[in-house]
C-alpha cells in the first residue's frame, strides 16, 4: 500500500518541540532532523537516605523520604486542567456508577516524599501533552474550524511511564475493581518499576495505538487497567482528551486479545480526524522516525461536544472490555501474539486526510 511520507513542522532550525527552549539542532534531533526521545533515568540510587519508607511502592533502595506524600494518580497537572473528577471503578461501587470526588482528594498515599518528587517530570509532560492535545482537538470537533491543522509533540517513552505510573499508584493503593468489586491483581513489579523510572521495557512492551478510539470522546482522561484472565496485570489502557493507547509492561504474560487488532506498535505519527479536520500527534521514541507510519483514530463527537473539562464524563465507556481481556493463547507458547508489529495490519479507519498537499 502507497503510504505518503508525512512532513513534520519542526525545521532543524526551529525551537525544540521537547520544550527545552533550544533548537531542534540542538536539542533531541536525530541525523535526519527529526525528533528523538532521550534517555532518562529518574531512579537515584545515588541518593542514600537510608530509609525504606514503609507504603512506598519505590522503597528498597535505602532512598525513601521519612513521610508518604499524597501521590496523585492522574497527575495534578492534568487534575489542575479538570474541575471535579468522576472516577468509575470505585471499590464498593457498582461498575457503572461515576463517584464524583473533590479534585484535592483524588490521590493515593503510596510514594514517600522524595520518590514522588523523582517521578516528577513524567507528570510534567503529562500535563503539556494533555493540554495541548485538549487545544488540538477542540478544532476538529467542530466544523467551522476546518482549516486548523495543529501539531501535538509526546516523547513517547515518558508518556509510557507515566501512563505505568498512574497503574502503579491504582495498583499500590488497592483500588482496582471490576464490576464494582475489588479485584487483587498479580503484578510483576520489578518490571513495572523499571518501566517507570527508566523507561526500560521488555521487547513487545510499550505503547499500542489504536486506529478506532475506544467507544467514548471523553474531554478527559481515562484510565483502565488491562489484566489477563489469571489476573496478571500487564498494562494500561488511556485515554487523554479522545487519544487512545495502551501501554504493556509485562508482555510475557499478555495474551491474544490484550490489544486490538488494528493497534499499531509505537507508531511515529498517529493522526486523529473529526468533523472538523485533523490533528497530528508526533511520537518521539529512541529510533530514527518511520515518517510512512503512521495510524489514525476518529475522534466522536457528542451533540454536547466541546473541548472543555466536563467531569462527570470523564470516565464514560466502557471498563469492562479492557479489564477483562481474551487469553486465547497460553502466554508461553506465544509470547508476543497479542498485538500485530506489521503496519500494513491496522488500518481499520479509512486513512482521511494524510498525505495532502500542504495548505
Ligand atoms: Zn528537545
Ligand atoms: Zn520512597
Amino acid at each position: 500500500m502507497f503510504r505518503p511520507k508525512i512532513k513534520i513542522p519542526w525545521k532543524k532550525s526551529s525551537l525544540c518541540p521537547c520544550g527545552s527552549g533550544k533548537t531542534l539542532n540542538r536539542c533531541c534531533a536525530g541525523i535526519d532532523g527529526t525528533p528523538r526521545s532521550k534517555p532518562f533515568n529518574l531512579n537515584k540510587t545515588e541518593r542514600k537516605t537510608g530509609l525504606n519508607r514503609s507504603g512506598c511502592y519505590l522503597a528498597g533502595q535505602d532512598n525513601c523520604g521519612a513521610k508518604l506524600s499524597l501521590e496523585h494518580a492522574l497527575s495534578h497537572n492534568i487534575i489542575d486542567q479538570l474541575g471535579d473528577l468522576a472516577i468509575r471503578g470505585f471499590p464498593g461501587v457498582d461498575g457503572e456508577t461515576d463517584v464524583v470526588v473533590p479534585k484535592g482528594s483524588a490521590g493515593y498515599k503510596v510514594l514517600c516524599n522524595l520518590h514522588n518528587a523523582d517521578l516528577s517530570p513524567l507528570d510534567a509532560q503529562a500535563g503539556r501533552v494533555f493540554a495541548e492535545l485538549g487545544a488540538a482537538i477542540f478544532p476538529i470537533r467542530h466544523p467551522a474550524n476546518k482549516e486548523r491543522e495543529n501539531w501535538v509533540y509526546i516523547d513517547g517513552p515518558r508518556l509510557e511511564s507515566f501512563s505505568l505510573k498512574a497503574l502503579a499508584a491504582y495498583v499500590a493503593a488497592k483500588v482496582i475493581t471490576r464490576s464494582g468489586k475489588k479485584v487483587e491483581l498479580n503484578v510483576d513489579w520489578t518490571k513495572l518499576k523499571r518501566a517507570i523510572l527508566a523507561g526500560d521495557l521488555d521487547d513487545g512492551g510499550g505503547m499500542y495505538i489504536c486506529a478506532s478510539p475506544a467507544p467514548n470522546e471523553v474531554d478527559g482522561c481515562q484510565f483502565i487497567p488491562i489484566s489477563n484472565l489469571d489476573g496478571q496485570l500487564v498494562g494500561i489502557h488511556c485515554v487523554m482528551r479522545g487519544f487512545s493507547f495502551r501501554t504493556i509492561f509485562d508482555p510475557t504474560h499478555a495474551g491474544a486479545g490484550t490489544v486490538p487488532p488494528n493497534a499499531t506498535f509505537r507508531p511515529s505519527v498517529h493522526q486523529l480526524y473529526g468533523i472538523g479536520g485533523s490533528a497530528f500527534i508526533y511520537l518521539a521514541w529512541r529510533r530514527r522516525a518511520n515518517l510512512r507510519q503512521y495510524s489514525s483514530g476518529r475522534v466522536i463527537t457528542t451533540p454536547t461536544g466541546s473541548s472543555s473539562s466536563v467531569p462527570f464524563d470523564l470516565l464514560a465507556g466502557s471498563p469492562k472490555e479492557e479489564i477483562r481481556t481474551k487469553l486465547l493463547q497460553q502466554p508461553t507458547e506465544m509470547p508476543q501474539s497479542f498485538a500485530p508489529i506489521d503496519v500494513g495490519h491496522f488500518e481499520a479507519d479509512p486513512p482521511p486526510i494524510l498525505g495532502r498537499s500542504k495548505r
